[in-house]
């Protein structure tokens, strides 16, 4: 078909793809495990616990949850001398359990007093997360700031800087008002306040070199809760600093609305090149797991490519051509097996997590987009003959008939991963 005069031509078009990050690296460690973050490190997923720190089983089975979902640092807050106390508990807990991931510790307003009273707390972290905006006011905020650089300074830890609009320096934020109040055309009140919010990073990293902390062992964060706000202020960082960059939208709320602002504010950073680690702070809906913001994150850095976690599941968003329940169901029972077995699987399969998997409802775009995954199934839409083609690397493998089509085809696909990523140990049992 010719293409009217109007029309021009596609010319070749570029394949997107995040741009690269360029960031130092900092390396997080715990014994022999050490967990790069930034430089040449794919982008790494952390979260935080909501169990009460004291609690000493309960935080280090909640860890284990987040390791396992696949989070690479863990997070507790460190806020009383009970909780520091409890902290090298949490971590030979863990350690007693094979869990070597890396703990974090939250301080605000006493970390200066705790790192120094509870040494074996401060050695058990494996880095420390110091907000500028709660370390103290006036005279003593330089010296208790100082304080915990010394500390992590005397452990070798890594620090984050973790600057969070709702927590600003206010004696900072106050003074840039006033300096913005004296030029010719003032900036506009969200101006200064992205300005205070990397002035006060960027200060407190400078002090922290200052100090003896060496720079590879800083990471900056500037959380803020909006998302054009959170791309203007981490824009403006990453063109001011070369410190390995935290990602994250500070209260980013519950469910969906969490989960979408999430994704979007960090997708345009990602893409940018900005952003080292993310945390996806999702607000648990009543009965949520606490994981569930560690699926988030993954899918967040899976979805655009920049890694692979779990094998991807293709499903169309079905609509009247097809009986909505049987596509979705099987969709959603093949997801949940996937993912049920990656702890297993990741060991025994590898590259297991790169596998796709189509589940499409009706002829319209299921031989084709089965086509595409290496293995796929194209149900048949109302009216069509009730039989199900199964694609295997492309090709038209066979056709499912009957009432059984679901069951045989999680057969197909258990069957598929053994031949192609190797069963070497003998065959998988599933767990449904
Ligand atoms: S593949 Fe068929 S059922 Fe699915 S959305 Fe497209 S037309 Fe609808």
């Amino acid at each position: 078909m010719n293409a009217p005069e109007s029309i021009p031509t596609v010319e070749a078009i570029e394949a997107a793809a995040p741009a690269p990050r360029r960031s130092r690296q900092a390396r997080v460690a715990w014994g022999s495990h050490v967990v790069t973050v930034g430089g040449d490190a794919p982008v790494r997923v952390q979260s935080m616990t909501n169990t009460d720190t004291v609690d000493v089983i309960g935080t280090a089975i909640q860890c284990k949850e987040l390791a396992l979902a696949g989070s690479e640092l863990v997070r507790i807050t460190v806020n009383t001398p009970e909780a520091a106390e409890a902290v090298p508990h949490i971590r030979e807990q863990l350690d007693r359990m094979g869990i070597d991931v890396p703990l974090v510790g939250d301080f605000h307003y006493n970390g200066h007093r705790l790192l120094t009273d509870f040494p074996a707390m401060a050695q058990a972290l494996s880095k420390y997360r110091i907000n500028p905006g709660n370390v103290g006011k006036g005279d003593k905020r330089d010296r208790q700031f100082a304080q915990m650089v010394e500390a992590a300074v005397r452990y070798d830890k890594v620090v984050r800087i973790g600057v969070n609009w709702g927590s600003l320096d206010q004696e900072l934020l106050a003074q840039l008002m006033d300096d913005n109040a004296r030029r010719a055309v003032p900036l506009g009140v969200k101006q200064v306040m992205y300005q205070a919010l990397v002035q006060s990073a960027l200060e407190s990293a400078a002090v922290a070199r200052e100090i003896g902390l060496n720079p590879d062992n800083i990471i900056i964060s500037c959380k803020v809760s909006g998302v054009q706000d959170l791309i203007s202020v981490y824009r403006a960082l990453s063109r001011r600093c070369d410190y390995a960059l935290h990602l994250g939208l500070t209260e980013a709320g519950m469910g969906t609305k969490g989960t979408v602002a999430s994704a979007t504010a960090l997708a345009v950073l990602l893409q940018e090149g900005i952003g080292d680690t993310i945390r996806v702070s999702l607000t648990p809906q009543p009965g949520e797991a606490r994981t569930q913001e560690v699926v988030v994150a993954l899918e967040i850095l899976q979805s655009l490519g920049l890694r692979t976690f779990n094998p991807s599941v293709t499903a169309c968003p079905g609509c009247g051509r097809t009986t909505s329940t049987t596509f979705q169901e099987l969709a959603k029972q093949i997801d949940d097996f996937l993912r049920a077995q990656m702890p297993v699987w990741k060991a025994r399969y590898p590259g297991v997590e790169g596998l796709k998997v189509a589940v499409m409802g009706c002829i319209v775009n299921g031989p084709g987009e089965s086509k595409h995954a290496d293995i796929g199934i194209s149900l048949p839409g109302t009216g069509e003959a009730p039989a199900a083609p199964v694609f295997i690397d492309g090709e038209k493998a066979l056709t499912l008939r009957g009432e059984h089509i679901a069951a045989e085809f999680h057969k197909l696909v258990e069957s598929y991963i053994e031949r192609r990523f190797g069963a070497v140990t003998g065959a998988v049992t599933a767990a449904h």
